[in-house]
Formats: C-alpha cells, structure tokens, sequence
C-alpha cells in the first residue's frame, strides 16, 4: 500500500514556526505519513509571484487532505505586491478550489487553562467542547453584490442565497457529526425573519426523520449568542449558516481563552479535508519561538482522524498536550492562567515526551 501524503502549507508570519514544530509530532505518531511541503501566501509570491500558484495546486490535488499554516503580513506592510489580497488570493482561493462547504471549529475548554476562559468558572464546569458547524460557500458572501446610487442616494445590496441543495448537504454533514458525538444538534437560524433560514429550518427538519438517535433543536441566532455566552455547556454541536457561522464561532474561540488553541477542519463533498488553525500569522509574534503551536497540532489531530482514519495517533497527540498543560507548561499567551513559560519549541520538547 503506498503511504497517505499529505500536503504541508505552512505560509506567512508564525505559520512556519508552528508547521516546523508541528511535524515533529507527525514525525513521531504517524511516521509513515509523508509531508509534502509547498508554499502559499506571501512565502509563495516571492518565488512565483503568486499567492496560489499552479505548482501548490498541483501538489495539493495529489495528496490525501491538506494541512496549512496562516497567511498573511504586517498590517503597515499591506500595501506592497507580497502581501496585497494575499488572504483572499490565497487560503479563499484555496477553500474554493477544494469546493469545502462545512466548517468544523471547535471550542475546547481544558480543565488546566479554566481561569484564562472570560466566563466565570461556574459556567464552564460542565462544559467540555462546543462544536460549530459552518456552512462556507453560500449566504451574502457569494450571492450577488452591487453598491449603487438611487435619487441621490447611496445604496448597497449583498443577496443571500442558499439552495436546497447545498443545506441538504450540510443537514446530513451535520447530523452525522451530532451522532458520533452524544446525538445533540442545536440548528441556528433566522426563521422569524429570513427566507434563507426558512428554507434552512425546513430541510434540517426534514432530513432529521433520516437520524432517528439525534436530537434537532431549533435556536434563533440572537438567542443562541447569548446562550453561548450565559451556559456553553448546553450545547455539543451548532450547525448554521455562513455568516452566522462566521460570527458565533468566533465567539465561541473567546471561551477557550487563546486564539492559539483553536484548530479548525473544512470538507467538500468527497470528504476531502483542510485542517489549519483558526488563528492568523501574528506577525508580532514570527522569528521569537514564542507562538502558541496548539492549535496546529490540533488541526494535525483532526486530520489524522477525519482524512487518515488514525484515531489513536490523533488521541495521542490530544492526550499529550492536555498532559503538557496539567504539569504547568505554558507559552506566553497562556501564562495568565499561571505555570512555567516554555517557548514553541520548549512547548513541542514537552508534548513529544507526553507520548504515549
Ligand atoms: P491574528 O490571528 O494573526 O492575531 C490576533 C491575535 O491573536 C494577536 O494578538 C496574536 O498575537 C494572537 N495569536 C494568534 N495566533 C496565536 C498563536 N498561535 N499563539 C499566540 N498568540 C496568537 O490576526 P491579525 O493580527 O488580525 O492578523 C495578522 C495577519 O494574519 C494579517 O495579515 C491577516 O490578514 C492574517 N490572517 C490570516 C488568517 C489565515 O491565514 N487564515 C486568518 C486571520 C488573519
């Protein structure tokens, strides 16, 4: 059997340093997998004055799933050739060429990091990781936009659109993730006022008759982003729209406490998968060993169990890094919750020898 190959993007900014770190762990759970490395983002356009070029493109639809670092320079920089439309040139043209529709972006409280969470500890005894579910490539982002004049008036119009098709697709993506974990799907929506999250409410409700074990709750989406802040606990998975998505999860990445223990994973259709940290290039923090490598390791883990079928490489590198937290490591975005400082490199030194 020839070995699985995956594409490696590390990009822009911390990207590299974390990617770098990251591998080390790839290296010892799964060293029969094959990192292909390729660039992307600024890193790309110095070479081929592109922020996608064909050579990443190519590499990419020869491997098994996709892991990518961040995109992306310093804002006083944005104007020169490098880093102009960089983001959209670059991880948007990838998301695109894949065709991922479904966003999973989970918010994972660990025991050890409680005090960074903003929420008082009462309201996040019980919880344990919220999971929301994006949908990608519908809704104002991709529907039609115009910006125009109208008796002197100046008007704008982004149309949201959504087929039955591409929620159908989501529902089932949805419900098959809430029935591998607990059976509880919170579907968010705007169905008191948006014709998109009629139709949205409407086919979830109907594809729930094919999933017997889970359980469909319906939430308006101002409700829900109070509820996540007021008892997280209550919910396992969120599914919603694009822009709903956008918003909730990003809320949601407050709870944990850093930005740098945020992974994510993105599917088209196939199954195909793109895993990459929530966070961006913090370009601060590059060349300092001093960022957060979590949330890229998080985002190999899921990638070794959704794209490799590797459950037991992916436990273990989730299990060593909640032991590296429980013995007090911390990289400086962490210290508020108290511990011994550590850089990337000190961070990763620790998780290697949590291995299993
Ligand atoms: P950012 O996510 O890079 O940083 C936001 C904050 O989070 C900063 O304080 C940063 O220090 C911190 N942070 C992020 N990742 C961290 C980590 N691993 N460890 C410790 N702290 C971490 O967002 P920004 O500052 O708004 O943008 C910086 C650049 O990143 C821009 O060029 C932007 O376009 C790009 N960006 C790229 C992506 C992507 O590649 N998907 C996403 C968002 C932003």
């Amino acid at each position: 059997m020839s070995r699985p190959r995956i594409a490696v993007l590390p990009g822009d900014g911390i990207g590299p340093e974390v990617m770098q770190q990251t591998l080390r762990l790839l290296a010892a759970v799964a060293p029969d997998v094959e990192p292909i490395m390729g660039l992307i983002g600024g890193a790309a356009y110095v070479k081929h004055q592109a922020h996608f070029p064909a050579a990443t493109r190519d590499l990419i639809d020869d491997s098994d799933a996709v892991l990518f670092g961040s995109v992306g320079g310093p804002i006083e920089q944005a104007h020169l050739p490098q880093w102009r439309g960089c983001e959209v040139n670059s991880i948007l043209a990838l998301r695109q060429h894949l065709g991922v529709f479904i966003n999973h972006r989970p918010a994972r409280i660990f025991p050890a990091l409680r005090a960074l969470s903003p929420l008082k500890n009462e309201r996040l005894e019980a919880c344990g990781e919220v999971l929301i579910l994006r949908e990608l490539l519908g809704d104002v982002y991709f529907g039609k936009k115009r910006t125009f004049k109208e008796n002197g008036c100046m008007i704008a119009e982004d149309v949201a659109t959504y087929t039955e098709h591409q929620i159908t697709q989501m529902a089932h993506q949805a419900f098959q993730t809430a029935a591998a974990r607990g059976g509880q799907l919170c579907s968010v929506d705007k169905a008191n006022v948006l014709d998109t999250s009629r139709l949205w409410r409407q086919v979830f409700t109907a594809v729930a008759t094919d999933y017997p074990t889970v359980q469909l709750q319906h939430m308006l989406v101002d409700n829900c982003a109070m509820q996540l802040i007021l008892n997280p606990a209550q919910f396992s998975v969120i599914a919603t729209s694009n822009l709903f998505g956008d918003i909730l999860s990003d809320a949601a990445s407050a709870l944990p406490g850093s930005l740098g223990m945020m992974p994510s994973a993105s599917f088209n259709a196939t199954g195909f998968g793109l895993y990459e940290p929530a966070g961006g290039s913090a370009p601060e923090l590059t060349g300092k060993d001093v960022a957060n490598p979590m949330a890229q390791m998080l985002s190999l883990a899921m990638l070794l169990r959704h794209s490799l079928d590797r459950p037991a490489a992916a436990a273990a590198i989730e299990q060593a890094i909640e032991a590296t937290l429980d013995q007090g490591h911390r990289t400086p975005d962490l210290m508020a919750a108290g511990g011994q400082p550590v850089g990337t490199t000190g961070f990763t030194d620790q998780v290697l020898r949590h291995l299993p």
